[in-house]
């Protein structure tokens, strides 16, 4: 993905001189939403008003094909937004997952305290679950816990 492609394709039937009547809309979003635009953008690298552009852009040029509302467009894009960042963020826990257990020479067994997550399936563990604390060769490595099931097992 080049940040170039971020560009949706403007709608055949738009002529150049549609394209310099740019206007400028101020809009309120929910801080959530902001956030999310922020991180989304931060994570494909394109600056957020281009992000929101193309969103908006896209969702009109696929209301428009399918002659459909604008409003059920929107919606949709709305919707696979949300799908194309889980995408990006399940990529990204991914490479976190593989990073965070280099290093891990072994585990040991503990009883959970506290809520914590596992390094390796991403499983919520909860007080008092029995965990597995890695220990690794670098003592000034984040601590990572794994779940019973994701501690490699004695071969029989
Ligand atoms: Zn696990």
């Amino acid at each position: 993905m080049t940040d170039r492609d971020s560009t949706p394709p403007s709608s055949e039937r738009e002529p150049d001189g549609e394209k310099k009547k740019e206007r400028v809309i101020h809009t309120r979003v929910p801080a959530v939403l902001e956030q999310e635009l922020k991180r989304l953008a931060e994570n494909i690298r394109v600056p957020v008003s281009n992000l929101v552009r193309a969103i908006l852009e896209d969702a009109v040029a696929v209301a428009d094909r399918a002659g459909r509302g604008v409003e059920e467009g929107l919606h949709k894009a709305a919707s696979n937004l949300s799908t194309q960042r889980e995408a990006i963020l399940a990529k990204k826990e991914k490479v976190v997952t593989q990073k965070a257990l280099e290093g891990v020479i072994g585990f040991q067994k503990l009883t959970l305290a506290g809520e914590a997550v596992c390094a390796k399936c991403l499983t919520a563990l909860h007080p008092g679950d029995d965990a597995n604390l890695g220990i690794s060769s670098d003592a000034n490595a984040p601590r990572v816990v794994v779940c019973d099931a994701c501690v490699p097992k004695r071969r029989a």
